[in-house]
């Protein structure tokens, strides 16, 4: 199951308001995605030249959602660009759970489909949960299904939800280790939130869980060293919020109207809390390109893992 698109396409006005990449303070997930992107590829390549199959992704469409109509297309093409097999699976809004059903079991049967993902929402007759653990967990590239969320909280060798991984990769990135940070992650969802902290614990963060039956929200954000926003709420977390040095990763794409026109922003005011922190992701361009970057990568390891072979470097 995918409940987002992780790509973030926009319009003019979108575009121009993408912050600049070049101030040292944002953090380019577009560029680290890229290079994740470029990596994968070269993966791709060897495990056709040295072990000879190529790792494919299968999208299922279920319904005609315009929004992920768009977000599938663009996945079909990222995987194509990463040298990987696609398959694409689009049913009517008129599915049945059973027929679902069906078709991910044939996926998971099918050897040369080694990532399944089901594109949310689906259409109300179905249970999006029935098809997340119908899905082969070892193939469960969304990283969603409960034995991954289990293998995630104890330890065991899952496949990571993709945007939380993301988020992980780029605060590493930026800060190395983060051994004893104090890390406040808003949002508890089983997709972003839950997963984000699962990944920070096991860093060795002091993680802090937020929601909204949250107390005082600024007060436990004041004296995060990391601050993980994924709400839905746009431009919620305000700058006075913010421990001078912060980082602050915004998960949150949230359309909103200004001026008769339509943009994106994240759950993070910018401009109040850019003073504040030591790096900031944009949105678009921070959180979002990593999140599709993540996806072909869970598919890389899934493929070599059901095939017995090392996942390239
Ligand atoms: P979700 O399932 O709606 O969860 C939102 C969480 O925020 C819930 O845990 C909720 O608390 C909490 N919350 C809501 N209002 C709050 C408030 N006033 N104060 C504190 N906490 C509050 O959302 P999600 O799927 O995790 O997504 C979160 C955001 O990330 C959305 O903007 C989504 O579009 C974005 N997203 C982006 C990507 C990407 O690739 N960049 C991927 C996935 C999601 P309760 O649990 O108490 O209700």
């Amino acid at each position: 199951m995918s409940e987002s698109g992780g790509v973030e396409r926009g319009s003019m006005s979108d575009r121009k308001s993408e912050r600049s990449v070049t101030d040292p303070k944002v953090i380019d997930g577009k560029a680290l995605a890229a290079k994740l992107r470029a990596k994968i590829a070269a993966g791709v390549k060897e495990l056709q030249s040295q072990h000879g199959f190529t790792p494919g992704l299968a999208v299922v469409l279920v319904g005609e959602d315009p929004a992920s109509k768009v977000y599938v297309r663009n996945k079909g093409e990222q995987i194509a660009h990463a040298g990987m097999a696609s398959f694409e699976d689009r049913l009517p809004a008129t599915t049945t759970q059973a027929e679902l059903l069906a078709l991910i079991d044939r996926l998971n049967k099918d050897p040369n489909v080694n990532g399944i993902l089901c594109q949310l929402p689906v259409p109300k007759q179905i249970d999006p949960q029935a098809i997340i653990n119908a899905i082969d967990p070892d193939k469960d590239v969304d990283g969603f299904h409960v034995v991954n969320a289990g293998r995630l909280a104890t330890g065991g060798q899952g496949l990571v939800p993709c945007t939380p991984y993301g988020c992980l990769l780029l605060l590493k990135d930026r800060l190395g280790d983060l051994s004893g940070k104090h890390a406040v992650v808003i949002g508890r969802s089983n997709i972003v939130g839950k997963p984000m902290a699962q990944l920070l614990l096991n860093e060795n963060c002091t993680v802090t869980i937020a929601h909204s039956k949250t107390k005082d929200l600024p007060g436990e954000v004041r004296r995060a060293d990391i601050v993980i926003a994924a709400v839905g709420r746009p431009e919620m977390v305000k700058g006075d919020w913010i421990k001078d040095g912060a980082v602050i990763i915004d998960v949150g794409i949230n359309r909103i109207e200004k001026n008769g026109k339509g943009r994106l922003v994240g759950d993070v005011d910018y401009a109040s809390c850019y003073p504040k922190a030591s790096a900031i992701t944009p949105v678009p361009g921070g959180v979002g390109p990593m999140t599709i970057a993540l996806l072909l990568n869970n598919t890389l390891i899934a493929a070599c893992r059901q095939h017995g072979v090392k996942v390239p470097e």
